[in-house]
């Protein structure tokens, strides 16, 4: 009990992209791009390993965005016909690929990647995609016109490449869905994000997880964080149709955050992702805030359900922020499983 895993990305070495820069440009030749980012992904597994975090990533090194790295290996998109559009509900503006035809997935994307991180760890192994409404939401469409069929789609591609991750040895498909923390998007949640969701983990035989948050710790979204007033309660109108939906584990943004902890009596049957580490923030918390956090949100859910992860990736932090952050992690979690009389989860 108590399984602590993270987000999702970590930062990248600094001789592999500019440090501390969302989307860096890569430093190294086309030549050497990929035995860089095999490299850098050794060093997030064995980073995460001495922290004693159970289910690990591959640090997400080896693609420079969360949806353009699964959308541009797509068919029906056109990657060089580049589109600055407002995202999120137009919180920030940002640059995009066009889809200019039936979305399909016509090779694999991810998979040379995951058969490298499967190679290199004992440890538990999740694997993170872009969700299906999230994806629909960051990019041009000139095809479509129509956002909940261009999310099926998506749906349709995510699933046909989960499967064979899921094939080659990982342990769980986590889906991030920023968009579906979006206030302006809820009735689209309700409508069809959620359909579009279960449709992406159709038939997986792995855990499935999906990542809802309140994003990076860039300016764009602290200021948005500022006007959700005293208690952010974006959570509440999600949960309970996630609750209904076939997702097994879903992310909350706990540390830091005003989000009020009994939300999570709405997911009950789920496994809350729970975030005890702030990504946006360099400050680093003490294993006991971590264990805080934890014994406040068992509160709600018990510890069986409750795996300790950080409110988002901590890939614009400096290495050693997050090298303490994810020993932080490690050690939060094991304070209280020492207090519950458990001792290690291996
Ligand atoms: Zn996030």
């Amino acid at each position: 009990m108590l399984e602590t895993t993270i987000a999702g990305s970590l930062p990248k070495p600094v001789w592999l992209a500019t440090p501390g820069v969302l989307w860096a440009p890569w430093q190294l030749p086309p030549e050497r791009l990929a035995e860089g980012q095999r490299d850098a992904v050794l060093l997030a597994l064995r980073d995460q390993e001495r922290a004693g975090i159970d289910v690990v990533t591959d640090g997400e090194q080896a693609r420079r965005h969360f949806v353009h790295a699964f959308v541009e290996g797509l068919g029906g998109i056109d990657p060089t016909r580049r589109v600055t559009i407002g995202i999120r509900g137009d919180r920030y503006k940002a640059e995009v690929p066009s889809v200019v035809g039936p979305l399909r997935r016509t090779r694999p994307v991810h998979t040379d990647e995951v058969r490298w991180a499967r190679a290199n760890t004992e440890r538990r192994l999740k694997f993170t995609l872009p969700g299906p409404m999230t994806m629909a939401d960051t990019v041009a469409d000139t095809h479509y016109r129509d956002r909940a069929r261009l999310a099926m789609d998506c749906a349709a591609a995510l699933n046909a490449e989960a499967r064979e991750l899921a094939a080659l040895g990982v342990d769980v498909i986590q889906l991030d869905e920023p968009a579906f923390n979006v206030d302006a998007y809820f009735d689209e949640v309700k409508s069809w994000g959620i359909e579009a969701l279960d449709r992406a983990i159709e038939g997986l035989a792995c855990t499935t997880a999906v990542h809802i948050c309140y994003g990076y710790g860039i300016r764009a979204n602290i200021e948005w964080k500022r006007m959700l007033g005293s208690e952010w309660r974006q959570y509440e109108r999600t949960f309970p149709l996630l609750a209904a939906s076939r997702i097994d584990q879903v992310s909350v943004e706990c540390a830091g955050s005003r989000v009020p902890f009994e939300l999570l009596r709405l997911l009950e049957g789920k496994d809350a992702l729970l975030g005890v580490i702030d990504v946006a923030t360099e400050r680093v918390e003490t294993p006991e805030e971590v264990a805080a956090t934890i014994r406040r949100a068992m509160e709600f859910v018990p510890p069986t359900r409750l795996c300790p992860c950080t409110n988002c990736g901590m890939a614009p932090l400096p290495r050693e922020v997050a090298r303490g952050k994810l020993a932080a992690l490690g050690r939060g979690a094991a304070l209280v499983r020492a207090e519950l009389g458990t001792g290690a989860t291996r």
